[in-house]
């Protein structure tokens, strides 16, 4: 039996700050390398402990800001606006001032998953149009003041005719132009699909998350928008392979995450097991990040937004499975 690690692709214990606690296991005929965290000392051990929990430290911003980001698939619903939904409010959280923009026009749903769709009253057709100013537009989450949400347009309206690429670019040089200074993070969340849409969506973003599912359609999307995403000058792009099962991977069922790194070759930025939680927290309107206890698919969702503030990745490898015998912090033992 072989298990599948998820570690940073420096192991050692800086880099333990920000790698994924989760094991995933899979059975594989092949047999690769063991490979397991070398702690000096005593104090490594517990420092790497500290940070897996991460009480004691906050993630560095790298890069400038405002960070564009855009969160696309190519394929719909494998997780798009749950991953900006639970990622921005992780990077709320943790201090940094972000705006999501709601780019999925005709199938916008983000202000549900955050339960602001009452708050609505005003979108970005209506401050293109000057029938009201940008921050009329800009809707202040309920529980996170640094964190505001935009809508494109009127709830099950199509986009509209003229608003494309430029009025997007526009509304985020009108963001960074802001009074109280420019947000640290823009998300823009991707309608599926390669059209218009999408073209609009990505215009103004200088880095992509690109989620997709362990499944073949959801790959052959997901690497079809790689190219478009790379021909449209975006080279930052990193990957969340959403919906993980471990049992089927364990079954040979499902792609193990190897597999999906391997097909892609994207840089992974956090891997988020199937949990039903997700579904419950979007009909309350409640991210899951919120949760307290935090579940794992919360758990997840937060180390990636540390990974993108950090612009670090994890890498997948192939290690041999111990036999299950000290619990959850067995992982470090020497
Ligand atoms: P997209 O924006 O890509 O169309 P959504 O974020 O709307 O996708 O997600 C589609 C559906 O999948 C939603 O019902 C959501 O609750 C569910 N979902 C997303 N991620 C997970 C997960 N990790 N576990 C269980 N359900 C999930
Ligand atoms: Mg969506």
């Amino acid at each position: 039996m072989i298990s599948l690690q998820l570690l940073t692709s420096n192991p050692n214990p800086s880099s333990f700050q920000t790698s994924s606690p989760f094991i995933f296991t899979c059975v594989q005929p092949l047999k690769r390398k063991t490979l397991k965290p070398n702690f000096k000392n005593r104090t490594h051990y517990s420092n790497a402990i500290q940070s897996v929990l991460q009480w004691n430290r906050k993630p560095e911003l790298a890069g400038e800001t405002p960070r564009v980001v855009v969160i696309t698939s190519g394929k719909g619903g494998v997780g798009k606006t749950t991953t900006t939904a639970n990622v921005g409010l992780s990077l709320a959280r943790l201090g940094f001032s972000v705006v999501a923009i709601d780019a999925d026009v005709g199938l916008r749903n983000l202000d549900l998953l955050l339960g602001l769709e009452n708050r609505v009253n005003y979108t970005a057709v209506e401050v293109l149009n000057g029938d009201c100013r940008l921050d009329q537009a800009l809707v202040r989450d309920k529980r996170w003041s640094n964190f505001e949400l935009l809508c494109i347009s009127k709830a099950r309206t199509k986009l509209p005719l003229g608003f494309g690429g430029k009025a997007l670019i526009w509304l985020v040089d009108a963001l960074k132009g802001r009074q109280e200074g420019s947000p640290d993070f823009i998300l823009i969340d991707c309608p599926a699909g390669i059209d218009a849409g999408f073209i609009t969506a990505i215009t103004p973003a200088n880095e992509a998350v690109l989620v997709t599912t362990p499944d073949i359609t959801s790959l052959r999307d997901a690497d079809r928008v790689t190219g478009l995403l790379e021909c449209d000058g975006i080279k930052d792009v990193k990957m969340i392979v959403n919906r993980v099962r471990t049992d089927l991977i364990r079954g040979e069922d499902m792609m193990s995450i190897l597999d999906v790194q391997e097909m892609l070759g994207l840089a992974l930025l956090g891997v988020i097991p199937e949990d039903s939680e997700v579904i419950r927290s979007t009909n309350r309107g409640y991210p899951l990040v919120l949760n307290k206890p935090p579940t794992l698919a919360g758990l997840a969702f937060e180390q990636a937004a540390w990974r993108l503030v950090e612009q670090d990745s994890m890498t997948a490898v192939m290690v041999e499975e111990e036999p299950k015998k000290r619990g959850f912090f067995s992982f470090f033992g020497g």
